[in-house]
């Protein structure tokens, strides 16, 4: 399958009163049409803000510092070919270079996320469905003029987020957009979605909310759904539903998933491929097989050795010795941030950054450690101080 999305260098930054806070490290990936990239790592390993990043939702004080998002859009490309031709690459644009009212109507029919919480997401004096008939409007509108919404921000995990809404605010739905939302909650599995959409979010069971969330989610129709932990707070028997609805949907309206988790049970069930995130950065990435069953990052290692049984339906990270580094750029410095509590470091380990290897022999299999680099140049042996 083609590229979707190519994104390449990304960082991003939270200027708070403690410092700097590097929460995305230069990460590159790339995901492809119609499959489910899995995003795994512990919690504060930066997971969330990368996903935040990719739809440019980050708000103050967190900021993108560097980086492209490049966007597979042949319309988007031809429009901007010859006006910002640093912003184009084929059928490819650098959504971080495209001018803020297209990249806010990019939010909808090019990306969307669910969120973690969807307690957090719905507003609880608003019915479900005029809820989504609202995203289905702010859809419409913003593709006919983007000045005709506008975005507001909201508290999210250690910053706030941008949350686009009408203008003015609400209570502008139409009934052609309510009967879309209909169709989207019978689409995500709500029985009677005609009569459930004149309830409350307190009327509905978590599994419910989050079934309402996908269906918000999908109201303008994206080519890629970011869904970040979005079964981590519903018990086991739900998430399952949860996540099956999502490969249907993915299966049926051949979307690319964007699955971002803490869960390897949910990455081995659900993803074509995975980068794995340490300390903000991705430090390995590549096929389901190549990273779960040959991985070659030692940080991969130690956390798909901590999992008894990939089969289990419930396995959990077992937490690896030693701290996850501060992400405060006073403490993070140039070398290998997994350093600390990596079994395998040596003196080089603590020169740079490692850059990303890649396994020439691999789809995209790519690793940023120095073992990966000697393995994979073959030139040069082990250094003597690596046993
Ligand atoms: Fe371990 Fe060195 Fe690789 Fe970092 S670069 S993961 S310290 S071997
Ligand atoms: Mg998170």
């Amino acid at each position: 399958p083609d590229d979707v999305l190519r994104v390449r260098n990304l960082s991003t930054r939270f200027f708070t009163e403690e410092g700097q806070i590097n929460a995305v490290e230069s990460v590159d990936f790339t995901v492809r049409d119609g499959e489910v990239f899995g995003i795994v790592g512990e919690s504060g390993s930066g997971k969330s803000v990368a996903a935040l990043s990719l739809i440019d939702l980050v708000d103050s004080p967190g900021r993108i510092t560097s980086g492209e998002v490049w966007y597979r859009d042949a319309d988007l490309a031809d429009e901007f070919r010859d006006d910002l031709p640093e912003a184009v690459d084929g059928d490819f644009v650098d959504t971080r270079r495209l001018p803020e009212g297209v990249r806010r109507a990019l939010r909808g029919p090019a990306f969307s996320m669910v969120f973690q919480d969807p307690m957090s997401s719905l507003n609880p004096s608003i019915t479900v469905g005029e809820q989504i008939a609202e995203a289905v409007e702010v859809q419409r509108r913003a593709r006919a003029n983007p000045r005709s919404t506008r975005s507001r921000t909201q508290e999210y995990g250690m910053g706030r987020l941008i949350v686009d809404t009408l203008l003015p605010n609400r209570g502008y739905t139409s009934e052609s957009s309510m009967n879309r939302a209909i169709e989207l909650l019978e689409q995500v599995g709500i029985p009677d979605p005609a009569e459930r959409a004149h309830e409350y979010p307190h009327q509905f069971s978590g599994g419910m909310l989050q079934r309402a969330m996908i269906a918000q989610a999908l109201a303008g129709e994206p080519d890629v759904l970011i869904a970040d932990e979005p079964t981590t707070a519903l018990d086991v028997t739900i998430q399952a539903q949860i996540l099956n609805l999502l490969r249907d949907l993915q299966e049926e309206q051949d979307t690319s998933v964007v699955m971002i988790t803490h869960d390897l049970g949910v990455i081995a069930r659900m993803c074509n491929r995975v980068g794995v995130m340490y300390a903000g950065q991705v430090v390995e990435r590549g096929t389901l097989a190549d990273v779960f069953e040959s991985p070659v990052h030692p940080y991969t290692e130690g956390l798909i050795g901590s999992i008894p049984d990939l089969d289990d339906p419930d396995p959990r990270l077992q937490p690896i010795g030693g701290n996850v580094p501060s992400l405060l750029d006073e403490e993070m410095g140039g070398r290998c941030f997994f350093a600390d509590r990596c079994p395998k470091a040596m003196s080089d380990c603590l020169q740079d950054i490692p850059e990303y290897a890649a396994d020439e022999g691999c789809d995209d299999h790519a690793v940023r450690c120095v073992l990966a680099e000697r393995e994979y140049s073959e030139a040069d042996a082990l250094p003597a101080d690596y046993f």
